[in-house]
Formats: structure tokens, C-alpha cells, sequence
């Protein structure tokens, strides 16, 4: 009998490996997930992995090698559909927050000395979609496991990825919290995407930007804003760039401008 279950392969570049930990740690549905679709790749799952053609690749982990390069490249070509899953994937990851090549260099040396790489060739920190075209994105640092249940179910039906639109401040509201920025703390909800249930406000800790920037979030008014507070510029700049990857590059070059 023909299978005919969806081929998803899931591949794991430079990172901490969290996204996939997170999938391995759906304990209750493992097993479920692995009977709905036909995993044909997951290097921290199996030993028996197949690099064929896929329906659907879910690839964490941001680029940070020619190596990468061509693996990624590799695995579009045999994707109909690809995923960046983490904050890695979707905007460089902590790793790519230095985005100013010069320093990057240095700071590698600084690390590995004058050390020739044999393997492959080091590139600055880049997300996936500097590569290759992404077709969704589930954002978080790592992913939510809810948030991972209700995509892979989805997709499985043939249903696309719901995105949110909303940033942290929503959930953080619809949830009674106090809003920390108003009591002069440091959060950065009105910036970041939703969908971790705004845990750390719930638990009285300010929002670090976790989830990943998003794409309406008006970094002006907030830099603005914390200024105002009393918040050091070099500072500000240092917690909105943790979790923006590249995709912060712009934002910070015109505030350069500005200092000139
Ligand atoms: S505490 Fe943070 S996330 Fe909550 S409303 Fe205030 S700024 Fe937004
Ligand atoms: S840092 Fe922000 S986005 Fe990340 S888990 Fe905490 S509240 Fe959510």
C-alpha cells in the first residue's frame, strides 16, 4: 500500500538544538506525531534518515557557515514546503546581534584566535531567509510546545499556519497584568510577537523580546519612551538588539545617524 502520509524532514543548523529538544519534548503526543507523518529526517530523533524529497522541512538554527549554506540550499530544493522554526531560523538568533561586520571579525578572533578552518568557511550570523524563500515562520526561543501542536496539526490538514499580529502587550492585558513599563521597568511587550502567553509579566518579569521582533512594532516610540524613563541609550539599544537578530539593522543605523 502506497504511504501516504506527509515526508517532513527536520534539520537542525547553528543553535542551541532547543526547538528540536522542544518537539522531543511533546512526551504525551511523541509517538502521535510520529504516526501522522512519516519523518524522514531528525537527526536528534533516529539514526535511519533519509535526505529525499520532502513535503515539509521545519529547519532551526540560523546559518553561520558556507557548509550551512549548501545544506539549507540543499533542503529547499527537495521541500515543497520549508518552515523556520526559532529565533535562530527567523532572524539570526542571539548570534547574529553583532551586525556590524568589522566587529564581528574581531570578536571571532578574539574567540578562536587565528585558527585556520579546515571543514568549512565561518559567515556572519544570518536567518535562514537570507538564503533561501521561507514559507512560515513559528517564532520563540525556543518555539512553545502549544504553539508547535497547533502548527504541526494544521499543516498536516493542509491548513496554513495561523501567524499572530499582535505584539506580547495583548495577551499581557487580556491576562490583568500590570503593565510593567508604566511602573518604569524595562519591558519590551509592545515590540515582540505574541504567542508565549506573556509568561514572564505573568510572573512579574519584564519581557526580553523572546518571540522575536514584530514586524509592526514601532521601535521608535518605545526607544523614545525608555529614554524618557531615564534608561541608558547604549543600554536600550543592547536589549532591543538581543533577540532582533539582523532584522534590527536598519532601526540601529538611523539611530547612529542621529547621534552624528
Ligand atoms: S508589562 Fe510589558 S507586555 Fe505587559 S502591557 Fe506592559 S509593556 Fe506590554
Ligand atoms: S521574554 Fe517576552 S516573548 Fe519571551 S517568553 Fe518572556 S514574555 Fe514571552
Amino acid at each position: 500500500m502506497e504511504n501516504s502520509k506527509l515526508k517532513i524532514g527536520i534539520y537542525e543548523l547553528t543553535g542551541c538544538a532547543g526547538d528540536a529538544l522542544l518537539i522531543l519534548d511533546c512526551e504525551k503526543e511523541l509517538i502521535d506525531i510520529f504516526n501522522a507523518a512519516d519523518i524522514q529526517s531528525f537527526v536528534m530523533a533516529k539514526s535511519d534518515n533519509i535526505e529525499g524529497d520532502l513535503d515539509i522541512a521545519l529547519v532551526e538554527g540560523s546559518v553561520t557557515t558556507e557548509k550551512e549554506i549548501e545544506e539549507l540550499k540543499d533542503i529547499r530544493q527537495r521541500s515543497k514546503i520549508v518552515v523556520a522554526i526559532g529565533l535562530c531560523a527567523t532572524v539570526g538568533g542571539i548570534q547574529a546581534r553583532f551586525l556590524d561586520p568589522k566587529e564581528w571579525n574581531e570578536r571571532f578572533k578574539k574567540v578562536y584566535g587565528n585558527i585556520e578552518m579546515t571543514h568549512t568557511k565561518p559567515v556572519q550570523s544570518k536567518p535562514i531567509d537570507a538564503y533561501i524563500d521561507v514559507d512560515f515562520y513559528l517564532p520563540g526561543c525556543p518555539i512553545g510546545k502549544e504553539q508547535f501542536l497547533i502548527f504541526f496539526t494544521r499543516i498536516l490538514k493542509g491548513n496554513p499556519p495561523e501567524k499572530s499580529q499582535n505584539p506580547v502587550c495583548v495577551t499581557c492585558k487580556y491576562n490583568e497584568n500590570d503593565c510593567l513599563l508604566k511602573k518604569g521597568i524595562l519591558c519590551l511587550g509592545p515590540l515582540t510577537e505574541d504567542g508565549c502567553g506573556a509568561i514572564c509579566i505573568n510572573h512579574n518579569l519584564p519581557c526580553a523580546g523572546c518571540w522575536g521582533p514584530l514586524k509592526t512594532g514601532n521601535r521608535t516610540s518605545e526607544y523614545y519612551l525608555l529614554k524618557e524613563k531615564g534608561f541608558d541609550v547604549e543600554h536600550i539599544k543592547k536589549k532591543m538588539a538581543n533577540y532582533s537578530g539582523t532584522k534590527i539593522a536598519s532601526f540601529l543605523k538611523e539611530l547612529e545617524k542621529e547621534k552624528k
